[in-house]
């Protein structure tokens, strides 16, 4: 790259880093972003590589083929697909569920367990997938982390660091912390996706309520979904505001007797 287009870059960079302290509209999902949609790619494949060392993937061909199928659906309401996304589901017993560049989604075993419905399940998946389309991971890292260090990551230069990272941000005791501003999109975004999908976003609300009473009663049964998607009432309250915008329609997308299926087998 010339160096006053790079000079050029880091300026829009440095003003995009002033502005995101302002409000940014929730509809938008072109934030600014250094790296480009393959070298998104080439990092998400690098970090689902590391991570599937870590964890232990649920290999049921049933519950494989449920989590593909509801992942699919969803994303035919999603604003842009430019990943090949890629669900799957961990052996974890916490609740939670965390995105990986590039469109891995891997949901952990403990998720299941506690969603009671398809649409509460699908709200989270839908919570995660917008991560991706907005590419909050790629934007929070290079905030966190640098350009620099993260093309030497994409090209595989820094094995050790890729290695240490995979733990800190998506591994079994870390977690990647978005802004709140960037929690707040994928919410209002997984409010859209289910209501085009076809799955009732009211999953969005029963669940969080369900979670939030549930961390008060344990709280180390939710510590990772709580501190990777802090959740507040506030949150809570602008999923219900926006949900009261939808135009009203019948949601069918869902299959509750194969959900009950993937979740026994999980059990
Ligand atoms: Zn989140």
């Amino acid at each position: 790259m010339k160096q006053w287009r790079m000079l050029m870059m880091l300026g829009v960079l440095m003003v995009a880093g002033i502005g995101s302290g302002c409000a940014v509209s929730k509809s938008n999902i072109q934030g600014f972003n250094l790296i480009s949609i393959d070298q998104e790619k080439q990092l998400g494949d690098k970090f689902a590589g590391e991570i599937e060392k870590q964890y232990t993937l649920v290999k049921d061909p049933e519950v494989q083929a449920y989590v593909d199928s509801l992942g699919k659906k969803l994303l035919s309401g999603a604003r842009e697909v430019k990943f090949d996304y890629t669900f799957k589901v961990v052996q974890e017993d916490s609740v939670n569920a965390f995105a990986v560049p590039g469109g891995h989604i891997y949901v952990q075993s403990g998720l299941l367990k506690a969603a009671d419905t398809e649409d509460e399940l699908a709200g989270v998946v839908a919570h995660e997938i917008n991560h991706v389309v907005a590419r909050h991971a790629t934007r929070q890292l290079t905030q966190q982390y640098g350009y620099t260090l993260l093309l030497q990551l994409v090209l595989g230069q820094n094995p050790g660091l890729l290695t240490q990272l995979a733990t800190s941000l998506f591994g079994k005791a870390g977690s990647l912390a978005y802004s709140r501003g960037m929690e707040s999109q994928s919410d209002f975004l997984a409010v859209e996706t289910m209501h085009k999908a076809g799955y009732n976003p009211q999953g969005i609300v029963k669940f969080f309520e369900k979670l939030d009473k549930m961390n008060h009663q344990d709280p180390n049964l939710l510590t990772k979904f709580f501190s990777s998607h802090p959740l507040t009432t506030d949150r809570i309250k602008e999923v219900k505001e926006e949900i009261a915008k939808l135009q009203p329609r019948s949601y069918s997308a869902g299959s509750e007797a194969a959900f009950k299926k993937a979740k026994e087998k999980v059990r």
